[in-house]
This record gives C-alpha cells, sequence and structure tokens, in this order.
C-alpha cells in the first residue's frame, strides 16, 4: 500500500453522506464502499456523516437502516457519526464570517419579486436564476426588520475547471451560476453551505460521491475560494464523481430493477455480505477479469482511476452466481447459523447440529439462503411424509415393489456411510436389471417426498438409519 497519483500529500479522509430519506439503496452502498476503499488503500480515514438537515423527509427508521446496512456489509466508520443537523449553528457562523468579508450579502428581495423575476425570465426564454439584485445594495435600503437571506457573491467572469478523478476535466462558465442562497430568512444553512462547512471541518480531502452531484461541486467550490480568502486553510478537496448505476436494460435504477434497500437483499433475497460487496465493488470498477475479490485485495488494488466513466448495469444475475460462490466458500457453521433464523420452525440443539452436518450436501446447489433453507426442510418433516406431485410420480408403477427391496437391502447394511450404503442400493438395481436412478429415485421419493434432493446417499447419512428405514417403510405400500 501506500500513496499512489490520485492520493495528494495530505492523509485522506473519504466520507459518505447519506442524507436519510429512505433506506441505504444499493447505489449508496456502493459509494460507500468506494470511499471505504479509497481511504484504507491510503491509509487514511473513512467517515460517516448522516445529511438530516432536511427535518421533514429525514426519518430515525432510515438512519438505523443505513447504520444497520453499512454494518451488515462491513462498511466499517472511523469515529463517531456526524449528524449534519446538529452543527446548523457552525453553518451560519461560516455564513456569518462570508458575510462580514463581503463574499456573501443580504437579499431582501420577497417571495413574490423572485416569482415575478422567475416568471420574465420564463416569458422570456431565459434561464432561471437569481439576477443578482441584492449584491450591489446596501442592507439600509431594505424596510426595518425585513427578513432577509444570506447569499453567495458568486465570482461572474472566468469559469472554473475541476480535474476530476472519475470524469476528467470539467468546466463551466461562472456566469451560468447564481448567487445561491447560504442561509435561509429562518437562520436556517442551505444543503450547500452545510456540505462543505461540513467537509472542511471533518478534514475530508476526497469527496467521491453519485455523478448526479457533479454540478453542486462548482457551487461548493466558491464556498472554499471565499473562506481561504477570509481564513486560509480551506483547501479544497479532490473530486471523484461516479457513475450512477443503471438497469439491466440501460435505464435509471428503479425499484422495478432491483433498487431496494440493503436490508432487502439480506433478509428477502437471502445474499451473504460480501457477495453483495463483492458484487458493488464490480459495478463500475475491475481488476482484470477477477471475478471473486476479497475485501483485503479490494483494498489494496482499489484506484479511482480504474472506476469507469459510464453508468454500469445492474444484473440480479450475477449476482446470484456470485453469491452462489460465496455460499459455498462459507464455513458450514456460519452457514447455518445464517440460515436457521430463516427455518419455519425454532430448532432444536439436536436440529441445529443436523443442518450444521448437512450443509456440506445442501451449499452446493444452492444460489441464495433462503434456497438453502428451504432445501433443508425434508431433513424435519414428521413421518410419514406427504409427498409432492413430482415425489408422488416417482413412486408410480414398480417403484414401491423396488423401494421394498431397497429398504431390505438397507436394512442389512453393516455400516450406515455413504460407500456401503451407495453399494447396498447399487446391487439392488443390478439384481433387479435396472438402471442406479430407478431405484435411487423412488428412494429419494421417499425420503424427501420431492423428486429433487442433494445426493441420495447424503441424504441418508444425514437422516441416519433409523429415519431413514422408517421414511422407506412409510412408502412401501400404497396408502390406503
Ligand atoms: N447527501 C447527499 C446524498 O445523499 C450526498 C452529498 C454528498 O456526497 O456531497 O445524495
Amino acid at each position: 500500500m501506500g500513496a499512489t497519483s490520485d492520493a495528494g500529500a495530505k492523509p485522506v479522509v473519504t466520507r459518505f453522506a447519506p442524507s436519510p430519506t429512505g433506506f441505504l439503496h444499493i447505489g449508496g452502498a456502493r459509494t460507500a464502499l468506494f470511499n471505504l476503499l479509497f481511504a484504507r488503500h491510503h491509509g487514511g480515514k473513512f467517515l460517516l456523516r448522516i445529511e438530516d438537515t432536511d427535518r421533514a423527509r429525514s426519518t430515525e427508521p432510515a438512519i438505523a437502516a443505513i447504520l444497520d446496512g453499512m454494518t451488515w456489509l462491513g462498511l466499517d466508520w472511523d469515529g463517531d457519526v456526524v449528524y449534519q443537523f446538529s452543527r446548523a449553528a457552525r453553518h451560519a457562523e461560516v455564513a456569518h464570517q462570508m458575510l462580514a468579508g463581503g463574499h456573501a450579502y443580504k437579499c431582501f428581495a420577497t417571495a413574490e419579486e423572485l416569482e415575478a423575476m422567475r416568471a420574465g425570465q420564463r416569458a422570456n426564454k431565459q434561464p432561471l436564476r437569481y439576477d443578482g439584485r441584492w449584491r450591489d445594495r446596501d442592507a439600509s435600503e431594505a424596510p426595518a426588520d425585513a427578513p432577509f437571506v444570506v447569499r453567495l457573491r458568486a465570482p461572474k467572469e472566468g469559469s472554473v475547471t475541476i480535474d476530476d478523478k472519475v470524469q476528467g476535466s470539467v468546466t463551466v462558465a461562472n456566469a451560468e451560476l447564481d448567487d445561491m442562497v447560504l442561509l435561509r430568512s429562518d437562520g436556517t444553512p442551505t444543503y450547500m453551505l452545510a456540505v462543505v462547512v461540513d467537509d472542511h471541518d471533518m478534514g475530508v480531502t476526497h469527496v467521491i460521491r453519485g455523478d448526479d452531484h457533479l454540478n453542486n461541486a462548482f457551487r461548493q467550490l466558491p464556498i472554499y475560494h471565499a473562506m481561504d480568502a477570509i481564513e486560509g486553510g480551506w483547501d479544497a478537496p479532490e473530486y471523484a464523481h461516479i457513475p450512477l448505476i443503471h438497469g439491466s436494460d440501460g435505464a435509471k435504477l428503479s425499484k422495478r430493477h432491483g433498487a431496494l434497500g440493503v436490508d432487502a437483499y439480506r433478509d428477502e433475497m437471502g445474499i451473504l455480505p460480501e457477495a453483495l460487496s463483492n458484487y458493488l465493488l464490480r459495478l463500475g470498477w475491475g481488476h482484470g477479469d477477477d471475478e471473486f475479490i476479497s475485501r483485503e485485495q479490494a483494498i489494496e488494488w482499489f484506484t479511482l482511476a480504474g472506476v469507469g466513466k459510464s453508468p454500469s448495469r445492474f444484473d440480479l444475475k450475477k449476482l446470484e452466481n456470485l453469491n452462489g460462490h460465496y455460499i459455498r466458500a462459507t464455513d458450514d457453521d456460519r452457514l447455518a447459523a445464517l440460515v436457521a433464523p430463516l427455518l419455519a420452525f425454532e430448532p432444536t440443539p439436536d436440529q441445529r447440529d443436523l443442518l450444521r452436518r448437512s450443509m456440506a450436501a445442501l451449499k452446493p446447489r444452492a444460489a441464495n439462503l433462503i434456497e438453502l433453507a428451504e432445501a433443508s426442510m425434508f431433513l424435519f418433516r414428521t413421518r410419514p411424509l406427504i409427498l409432492d406431485e413430482g415425489g408422488a410420480a416417482l413412486l408410480e408403477g414398480d417403484a414401491r415393489a423396488l423401494l421394498a427391496r431397497v429398504h431390505a437391502a438397507l436394512d442389512g447394511a453393516a455400516t450406515w456411510d455413504t460407500e456401503t450404503l451407495e453399494a447396498a442400493v447399487r446391487a439392488v438395481a443390478d439384481d433387479a436389471g435396472v438402471k442406479l436412478g430407478a431405484a435411487a429415485q423412488p428412494l429419494r421419493a421417499a425420503l424427501t417426498g420431492k423428486r429433487t434432493s442433494p445426493g441420495i446417499f447424503d441424504v441418508l447419512a444425514l437422516l441416519g438409519r433409523e429415519e431413514s428405514l422408517a421414511r422407506i417403510a412409510d412408502q412401501m405400500t400404497q396408502p390406503a
């Protein structure tokens, strides 16, 4: 590790700054992940700021869901969470410094006046921008005690270029930006001011966020410049605006594409956190053809230069494939602990043990934890099993007679291990002049009630001698 070209001289500090108006969605989770990886790669800090200034839309459950989702994904932030709303007085203080320094001014325009101004602009097909009507007027011209907002005295000439670490060089003419509001008439800070003051006070060196915020960077930079002129030490951060995630059809990601809260991936889809994290990492960033990338490797390899410029497409199938890989790689203890709460009942200690022992046989076929839980259910069913349609079909014709012969052979098995059991069933098939499958399928139906299951000898071994023989016996004769 160590400094590479995309970090500066200062210790790296990044942050994730979600607005708690909804759950932690996958786009936000990916932004947080990139911030974490970049910080860790450079041995820096990754901070979390909850941007709860919009009091009407920020909710406690959303904050809880964001913290919970980040913890689940191992997006461990450094230090305490910063709550933006609690810093409103500090934001106002900066606005007043700017006012005193002449970098901001009081605007007494009334709502009606501004509406009339915009109507005129609309009629003339001009862009809707504050026209600077109070920029050069003195506050004494306003009626006594009239309410005012504080506006930035934005530069009018020239242009600003941002050397974005992902988007490259982007230039905006200052004439396109108006004198935005910093403090509202009730004294509360605007979002634009709060972000800059917080990033400065938190020592943020790299702002890595969705490219829907690129335009905001051009509005935020003049605040840095003004404060730097006033008191020094307000270096603008490096910016990296990452493309948004799109749906598989190329349209902006929405609910219908799977833009759900990360909790839905965990609770409703049975996705492992490392699978989601690996998947999000590779959405818009890559390391050659490497598909499975551990957190350690990601930290070692991550660079902003490796982030693509075009939106990446969310592909649920790929996520599920990756999840299957991680399920197979997960040890049986952890897997069983994750599956146990998904069962339709509270397992006893013995059942938990059986669940754990079944993982090796079940996990090769499962794409998610929900499937794994469903696949394990046959272990816990009570006799006599009710067969589903596919299972019942396997017991038609001569199958029950064959099942009786399998029962006899298994009953005589000296030991109850997969090798001995397989030899016993094979012997029955050979003797009856049928293929192994012809004997194994009715056995599968009798043991699991279904036509698909893990390897049948694994099933026998897991259920044990007594339960297996009893389940087989239950099905040897046609039910009345
Ligand atoms: N709070 C903003 C959001 O959730 C992010 C602001 C930023 O990263 O600067 O979109």
